[in-house]
């Protein structure tokens, strides 16, 4: 884990106990309503907030869903076919960590992974028009198993480095 003296987060992993989640739950929903996310319905917003306060894992937290989804969009955004190219981030902490943009992807993975049907539908078709352009604008690694410890994941199959804006 490298970490450089600007960042002030601290990347460390916090797990709440099982007890604790399934005490919280049910008031959840009742508590303050979360902004709507841009491009989303108010229903999938909300879903997506429960998915993120009761989420356990530390880099799942209230607003990341957003953060992720404008991130993915920032790296996107430079216009033309020139090939984008996603970076580490230099920082592992839940902030600086979108710095790098398959970790943004990461992120949408796990939320849809664990939203329920409708919401799950419409986070999951937001993302893959976001994957369709991901797929036009990046290149291939054809050593992204040797290069990359997750290359499980097929965005972090396409190659990396340099300058983000190509
Ligand atoms: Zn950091």
């Amino acid at each position: 884990m490298m970490m450089f003296m600007t960042c002030t987060e601290r990347p460390m992993p916090r797990r709440r106990p099982g007890a604790l989640r399934a005490e919280q739950s049910p008031r959840i929903a009742w508590s303050l309503p979360p902004d709507r996310i841009h491009g989303l319905s108010i229903r999938t917003s909300v879903a997506i907030d429960q998915v993120e306060r009761l989420s356990g894992d530390y880099y799942l937290y209230p607003g990341a869903t957003d953060r992720a989804l404008r991130r993915y969009r920032a790296f996107l955004q430079p216009p033309g076919r020139r090939p984008l190219y996603p970076q580490d981030s230099e920082c592992s902490c839940r902030g600086c960590s979108f710095d790098d943009v398959r970790h943004a992807r990461d992120v949408l993975e796990e939320v849809v992974r664990q939203l329920p049907s409708r919401p799950h539908a419409e986070l999951q078709q937001r993302v893959r028009a976001l994957d369709a352009r991901y797929m036009e604008r990046t290149l291939p690694d054809p050593f992204a198993v040797q290069r990359q410890s997750r290359s499980d994941s097929w965005w972090r199959r396409r190659l990396a480095g340099g300058r983000e804006a190509g």
